[in-house]
Parts: C-alpha cells; structure tokens; sequence
C-alpha cells in the first residue's frame, strides 16, 4: 500500500525530541500560551521575515482574526477564489463581509490576478490570495492595486509554510499571512494550530486581545473575543518541528521533481511552476479527463489519493450566491471536475514514486487503446 500521507512514520523519526518537549510543557504546568508558544511565535515570524507572530488554535482562526483586525465586516467585500479549502471563504462570512470570487489560472491554480481589476468596487476592503498547494500566488500585481486602492492583504497560506515568491517567504508579503498547522499541512502539529504574521505592531497587539477574550490585562475586557489560544504543547511540538522544515519541504520539492521527469511526457497535466517561486508541494495534484476511472485505478492497486477539491466553494450549498451559478467561474470549476493529487510527502521513496507513477502511464495507455 502506498499512502497518501504517513504522518506516524514522520512521527517515529522525531518521537524522542517529541515526547521530552510534551514532558516539558506538562510539568512546567503552562498549558495554554505560555512560553513555549512565545518562542514558536518569534521562531515562526522569523522563520516568515515578519516582526511578530500571534498563535492561535487553528488556520481557520487565523483568518477570521486577521479579518477582524484589519476592520472588515457587515457591507465590505473580500476578493478571494472559489478553488480553495472552504476555510479562507467562512471566515470572510464569520465577519458578515460578502466574498468576491476572482477565477483560477488553469496551470498554477492560483488566483487569476488578471481579473483582480475587474472585481474591485468601492465596498472591496480586502483580499485573500491563497497560496494553494504550496505554491505563491503571482503577488506584485495584488500589492500594487492594493496599495493604490488602500485595501488590505491577507495571504491564506495555509498549504505554503516555506513557500518563496521572489526570494521572499510567503506571509509576509501582504499586511497579514495566515497559517494552519493542522496535522497533515508541511508544518503540522499533533492536534490543531494556527498563526498569524504581520510587521504591525499595534495589529499583532489587537490579534493578541481578540484571541484572548478580548483582555489585555485578565478580566479587562475591552473588545469582543474569543477563545482560540494556542496550547503550550502545540507550541512546544511545532518548535521541534519547525527546525526540519526546510529539510523536509527540500523531500518534497524532490519528490516532485521525480514525479515530473517520470509524468511529464505523459498525457496527465503535471503541475505548473511559475518561474520566480518555489514551491513546497503541499500537495502534488496532476490534471487529468479521466479523474475518477484514474483514482480508481490506483486505488485497486493499493495507492491512495486524494482531491482537493472537488466542489469549488461557490458551488457549496451553503456558499451559493445568485452571481455565482454554475459556469461562472470556469477554471475554477474545471479544476474541480480534473485534479488528482498523488502521494506524497517527505518521508516518500523513490521507489513508491516510481509505482505510482508507472500506475498513472500504465493507465494512460490503457485509455488511448480504448479511444
Ligand atoms: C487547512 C486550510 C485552512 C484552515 O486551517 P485549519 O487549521 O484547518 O483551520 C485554511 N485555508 C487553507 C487553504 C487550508 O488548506
């Protein structure tokens, strides 16, 4: 069997670093924020290039803080895509701000910034660039319209921990970057987590009250909040975690690369890289017709897969929105019906690859016999 992740295996390879941390904050008894989710902030916003980092209990938190800190809610639109986990919409509707839905690109399926312009009225507050599958979103446009227009950016990245655009970390680009270290995202704690960046010092002081209650000091509550703290063995994990990072986003990158010399010649659409980032490959997601007959094909032979995602989100029956029907946002949509993401994660052989991929051609083949 080839799985899709193998979060233990990664396990069993840090268990001892691991397990003396998670003793570390239990007898130290700080087990919500505490010291060791201060240094993962300050390891994590330098690890960003960012001044300050707040942790909080997950990505989808993240998102909605940083929505609140940067003043959007009830009459503002939010600019963000319908290809991305249901998450980065929720928390624009947490705040009863309307989202805005710009279509993908077809190669990089990240947001279409040529179609930025067009979606901008006088109520867009904000927009969400979502650095989907570990790859950056073509950024320098969104930041010039921004900053011309005064609107903010809040980078989704969850998927993009590492993740370089231009040589610079993602999160750091725009005013806020968000970020899930739910278990399986390339920085993953044992349980859930989020975090927010941003150079501000008064925000990342307002994201400190609003993850808190609302208090700066215990008792004074001066705005409304929440509770969506980071726990201390969260931190203290994510802090073992985070030192091999870069090794294990390098796997990853790795991995792809064989996958790509292995499917390129193919007829499944591999992933596309613009030029100026690097990618960490959250996910490796090829394109291809035959979608469901290809993951059952592979399934039957011990690979699993995955698709992310199958119903782009203005499509979501919760999400529906009279601009939005089906057809209006094509990429998007498409992507939807085609992406197969294969496994793959740091701890994946060459070997395993090498199967998986020989499955996907061997398929093909069978496809254009039957054609
Ligand atoms: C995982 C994810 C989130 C949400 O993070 P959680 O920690 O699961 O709340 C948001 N956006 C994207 C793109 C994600 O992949």
């Amino acid at each position: 069997m080839i799985p899709f992740v193998d979060l233990q295996g990664q396990y069993q390879a840090i268990r001892d670093e691991v397990r003396a941390s998670i003793d570390s904050v239990l007898d130290s008894g700080q087990y919500v924020l505490g010291p060791e989710v201060m240094s993962f902030e300050e390891e994590f916003a330098a690890y960003t290039g960012t001044a300050f980092g707040v942790g909080v209990n997950s990505g989808t938190s993240a998102l909605h803080l940083a929505l609140l800190a940067a003043g959007v809610g009830p009459g503002d639109e939010v600019i963000t895509v319908p290809f991305t986990f249901v998450a980065t919409v929720a928390a624009v509707r947490y705040v009863g701000a309307r989202p805005i839905f710009v279509d993908i690109e077809p190669g990089s399926f990240t947001m279409d910034v040529g179609q930025l312009e067009a979606a901008l009225t006088p109520h867009t507050k904000a927009i969400i660039p979502v650095h989907l599958y570990g790859q950056s979103v073509d950024m320098d446009p969104i930041l010039a319209i921004a900053r011309r227009r005064g609107i903010v950016v809040i980078e989704d990245a969850a998927q993009a921990h590492g993740a370089r655009y231009k040589g610079r970390p993602v999160g750091g680009l725009g005013d806020y970057g968000c970020f899930s270290f739910y278990p399986g995202k390339n920085l993953g704690a044992y349980g859930e987590g989020g975090m927010i960046v941003t150079n501000d010092a008064q925000a990342a002081e307002r994201l400190r009250m609003l993850r808190d209650w609302g208090a700066k000091e215990k008792y004074h509550h001066e705005c409304l909040g929440f509770n969506y703290r980071m726990e201390g063995i969260q931190g203290a994990i994510l802090r073992v975690k985070l030192r091999r990072l870069d090794i294990w986003n390098k796997a990853r990158r790795t991995a792809a690369t064989l996958y790509h010399e292995f499917l390129k010649s193919g007829l499944v659409t591999v992933p596309w890289l613009r030029p100026h980032n690097e990618h960490v490959f959250h996910i490796y997601a090829v394109r291809v017709r035959e979608r469901e007959a290809l993951r059952l094909f592979l399934q039957k032979r011990g690979i699993q897969t995955g698709i992310h995602y199958p119903i782009p989100v203005h499509l979501q029956k919760s999400y529906s929105d009279p601009r939005y029907p089906s057809g209006s946002l094509p990429c998007a949509e498409a992507a939807s019906r085609e992406v197969l993401s294969l496994p793959l994660f740091p701890e994946i052989t060459k070997a395993q690859i090498e199967t998986v991929a020989q499955s996907v051609t061997e398929f093909v083949g069978l496809q254009s016999v039957a054609a």
